[in-house]
């Protein structure tokens, strides 16, 4: 099932996720359905706020549907070590048409659970560690355009209201 994706300023996104404490049937269908929602979106991740669902939980897939073995569900996910840099262009769902370029770690070691509770461990590097810096960012309530410059924040915002005003956002 697709899920309505909600869009910056909607309070959800700014809140941090509640710890998932039970892995039913329940939590694997949102995990299923939020990568199906990613999919329709074209995009690479998405976290459960970002389909008003304030837990700990997100999914990334950089295949986008074409290979089963890139498909991550990361719950209650933590960064252990994190090292260099990188300098690139992102985006986001909750923020159609926005693009800017955020400082992230060009390697990351995390440390999640699974959609049955299993801990396990994984590394991301280049567009992976990227994606999950950003996905856990979203469970945190941190939102990308607040890791830029407030001099460009003001600016995306401004073109945000702008959309808002002509009713495409
Ligand atoms: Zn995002």
């Amino acid at each position: 099932m697709i899920l309505k994706i909600v869009k910056y300023p909607e309070p959800v996104l700014s809140q941090p996720g509640e710890p998932v404490t039970e892995f039913n049937a329940e939590l694997r269908k949102l995990a299923a359905d939020m990568f199906e929602t990613t999919y329709a979106a074209q995009g690479i991740g998405l976290a459960a706020p970002q389909v008003g669902a304030s837990k700990r939980m997100t999914v990334i897939d950089l295949s986008m549907g074409k290979d089963p073995k890139d498909k991550l569900v990361l719950v209650n996910p933590e960064i252990i070590f994190s090292e260099g840099k990188l300098y690139e262009e992102e985006g986001c769902l909750s923020f159609p048409e926005i693009r800017e370029k955020v400082v992230r770690a060009a390697k990351v070691r995390i440390r999640a659970q699974d959609e049955y509770g299993k801990w396990f461990e994984a590394e991301g590097e280049e567009l992976l560690s990227r994606c999950m810096q950003h996905e856990i960012d979203h469970l945190d309530g941190v939102l990308f355009i607040f890791r830029i410059s407030s001099l460009k924040r003001d600016l995306a915002l401004r073109k945000i209201r702008k959309m808002q005003r002509a009713g495409e956002w």
